[in-house]
């Protein structure tokens, strides 16, 4: 069994992004510019932000945290977000989900410039993403090909098994993972709630994604010898006696199921570290796109 080692990987392309800003730099031009908008203090969402705040520091990015009272109506947003699409100094931004229930989450997606969207949430993204052509692509489901591919794993002709279908993980993993390509090439099943027998096709999988939320599901009498396992799922599990109050748990049973699997990520340094630093490319690839 192989760790694949996301907080690592992260950590090189960060270091990669933050030299080619230094090239950008020393010739004179801007830095990229992200900016996030956070409404509220829900208290996931300030620790998601602040550790996409601190590399965009390191890396050498400009950043710009707009963070709205709890109370900002839709109206004010929508005014904030149009102002973010006329600036011209700014190469992306993402707006910091969940958004408390009074604003509509679709109309504020909607109404993000798709030229600045670094999430990749855009019906614009997501169509060009699902038809091959140059777009925005979700950084978690980015950054899972991105791991793929710089451990030189064989997706092509291999059976793929994507549990979950949320619109930001499970679905474009499993478009980008069904497409030609690198990291592309393989028979993706997509299960859900509503899958009938998902053991008999988890059984069959030479690659499995779990993305659902459910901490510690996938067991090892669910998996094949060599299977690859990519691991999602965060879940904070409260655990009276840890320092913090709780646990982070993925989607895996690891220590059940990494003696079976070929490769696996961690929970937590393996897809999570991996969807700030994607945050950061797109952003860079926002940049270079203007330019
Ligand atoms: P959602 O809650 O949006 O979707 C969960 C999906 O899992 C749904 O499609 C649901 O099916 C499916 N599901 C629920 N129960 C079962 C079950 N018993 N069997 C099969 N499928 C089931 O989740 P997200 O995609 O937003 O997030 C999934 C996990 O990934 C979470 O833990 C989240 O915190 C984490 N995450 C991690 C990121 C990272 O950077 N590492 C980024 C984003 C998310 P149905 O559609 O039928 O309801």
């Amino acid at each position: 069994m192989k760790l694949l080692e996301g907080k690592k990987t992260a950590d090189q392309i960060k270091e990669e992004i933050k030299e080619q800003v230094a090239q950008l730099t020393s010739v004179g031009k801007r830095p990229p510019h992200l900016a996030a908008v956070l409404v509220g203090t829900d208290g996931a969402s300030l620790t998601y932000v602040g550790s996409k705040v601190k590399s965009c520091d390191y890396v050498g990015f400009e950043s710009t945290l707009l963070h709205l009272d709890e109370n900002t109506t839709e109206a004010e947003l929508l005014a904030h977000i149009e102002k973010l699409n006329q600036d011209p100094t700014l190469d992306g931004y993402i707006v910091q989900l969940p958004l408390p229930k009074h604003i509509n989450e679709e109309k504020i997606l909607l109404a993000i410039d798709p030229t600045k969207d670094v999430d990749g949430f855009h019906p614009a993204n997501f169509g060009r993403m699902a038809l091959e052509m140059d777009a925005f692509i979700p950084a978690t489901p980015f950054g899972i090909i991105e791991l793929l591919e710089r451990y030189q794993i064989e997706t092509s002709g291999k059976h793929c098994v994507v549990v979950g279908r949320s619109h930001i993980v499970g679905r474009p993993i499993s478009i980008l993972m069904s497409q030609k390509g690198a990291a592309g090439n393989a028979t993706v099943t997509l299960a859900h709630s509503r899958t009938k027998d998902l053991i008999a096709l988890t059984l069959q999988a030479d690659i499995i994604v779990m993305a659902l939320g459910i901490p510690e599901f996938l067991k090892a009498d669910m998996v094949k010898q060599g299977a690859v396992i990519i691991d999602v799922g965060i879940t904070r599990v409260a655990v009276a006696t840890h320092p913090k109050g709780y646990v982070i748990k993925g989607d895996v049973a690891f220590d059940e199921v990494a003696p079976k699997a070929s490769y696996i990520t961690p929970v937590p340094g393996g897809v999570g570290p991996m969807t700030i630093a994607m945050l950061l490319k797109n952003t860079l690839l926002g940049y270079l796109r203007k330019a």
